[in-house]
């Protein structure tokens, strides 16, 4: 939905030129809301979560409000939004309501347009029909589960809460309380997994029919367990040609499955594309709320306070002066992105979109210059590598060029 010719002026006496680019290319923005506990810590993670402070959560949720309401203050319209994303964290530890009276803030002060994609991610643990109803009543239309593998001693070396058996359990509960889009979320490259079990863990998920399926690539992340353990050799070092061979893997059996990659780790049914990841990968604006979310809106790149307590005394304290869009006292880390930097994140961005890959058309009314002829150079040599594909609407990454993108997006930047 684009702003009217009068929403334009009348916002040129706020926004900068950035903003209005944004707009004026007829982009609605994305909100991410980050919930920050979780019930017990998983031996990989490393967002921003926190277990035993769920005494919290009714402060989280007035000071969750309290942003919305400050940064919607700060736009001085009710800017349109077409995809909101609950992710943490475990939002599903907050009720139906507490996630409600957000979802209601957020209609009251954005324009929430009537066919937006409204997602939670879920433990697999905490839903039950009752539940489920109660989040389509609260307006989510979208789920994300972390079913992350079907394999017992996977979970386990993971310490996820849940078993194969409960996702499998909840889907029929999920599909009866009319969730029509659902994602589950993979691990693959962990340390004693192997191809047999990849194979067997993608074959479930296919048999589990969902609308979408992510896969992420285990990383050993500073002060996890997991780091800790390959470290001092408790566990086996991941091996990366294994993760490769998984990743080819599961090229093939969600392809033969009837699941269209749209991006690098990211596949779907027909149309069922994620709506909220295409936002990111096609580097248009984002809020992010909620302790140590992200976001890009104005021209800016920032992050919100990372402890929940400081963030929720930080939006407890009363106003003593306007924020400008898209700051709050919560906010830290802005950062302005210049003209090269925001070519650059959308050229890193959008070559990871598989099919549709960098609108040239797109990109030429956003920065003015035709894709090609700025890089010229570095394009011709990977097309002629085999790696882009280059027509006259977009330039893209072939398959072959999926295994090098780190390669051409370090020469392309
Ligand atoms: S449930 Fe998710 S956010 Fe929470 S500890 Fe596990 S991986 Fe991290």
């Amino acid at each position: 939905m684009a702003p009217s010719l009068a929403i334009i002026v009348k916002l040129s006496v706020y926004c900068n030129e950035l903003q209005l680019m944004s707009l004026m290319t007829n982009t609605p923005i994305s909100i991410y809301l980050h919930i920050p506990f979780c019930t017990t810590k998983c031996t990989y993670c490393a967002f921003n979560t926190y277990t035993h402070l769920e005494t919290l959560i009714p402060a989280f949720v007035e000071a969750l409000i309290r942003e919305i309401q400050i940064v919607a203050d700060g736009a001085e319209i009710r800017l349109p939004a077409h995809s909101v994303f609950f992710g943490g964290g475990t939002p599903t530890l907050l009720t139906p309501a507490q996630l409600g009276q957000i979802l209601d803030t957020l209609h009251q002060r954005f324009e929430i347009t009537s066919d937006a994609e409204i997602t939670t991610e879920a433990n697999p643990n905490d839903l039950n029909l009752s539940y489920l109803q109660g989040l389509r009543a609260a307006g989510f239309n979208r789920l994300s589960i972390g079913m992350q593998s079907a394999n017992a001693q996977e979970l386990k070396l993971f310490a996820r809460r849940h078993d194969y058996a409960t996702v499998t359990e909840i889907m029929p509960l999920v599909r009866q309380a009319e969730f029509k889009n659902v994602n589950l979320d993979l691990i693959y490259g962990a340390p004693y997994q192997s191809l047999a079990t990849w194979h067997d863990t993608l074959t479930r998920t296919l048999e589990l029919a969902p609308e979408h399926i992510s896969l992420y690539a285990l990383g050993l992340e500073e002060n996890t367990p997991l780091k800790e353990w390959v470290e001092t050799g408790r566990v086996p070092t991941p091996d990366d040609d294994l993760a490769a061979d998984m990743y080819e893997l599961a090229t093939e059996l969600l392809g033969v499955g009837g699941y269209q990659q749209y991006e690098i780790s990211n596949w779907s049914q027909p149309g069922q594309a994620s709506r909220h990841n295409l936002q990111y990968w096609r580097n248009w604006p984002y809020l992010g709320l909620g302790p140590g979310a992200h976001g890009y809106a104005n021209g800016v790149r920032y992050a919100t306070l990372l402890s929940p307590q400081r963030y929720i005394k930080a939006l407890q304290t009363p106003l003593e002066r306007h924020y400008p869009f898209p700051s709050t006292p919560a906010t830290v880390d802005e950062v302005q992105v210049d003209r090269a930097n925001e070519i650059a994140e959308t050229l890193i961005m959008g070559l990871r979109l598989t099919v549709e890959g960098i609108d040239r058309a797109a990109f030429q009314q956003r920065f003015g210059v035709d894709l090609v002829d700025l890089h010229h150079e570095v394009i011709t040599k990977y097309q002629t590598h085999g790696l882009l594909e280059v027509s006259d609407s977009c330039v893209r990454i072939t398959q072959q060029g999926r295994m090098l993108s780190n390669l051409i997006f370090r020469d392309l930047v």
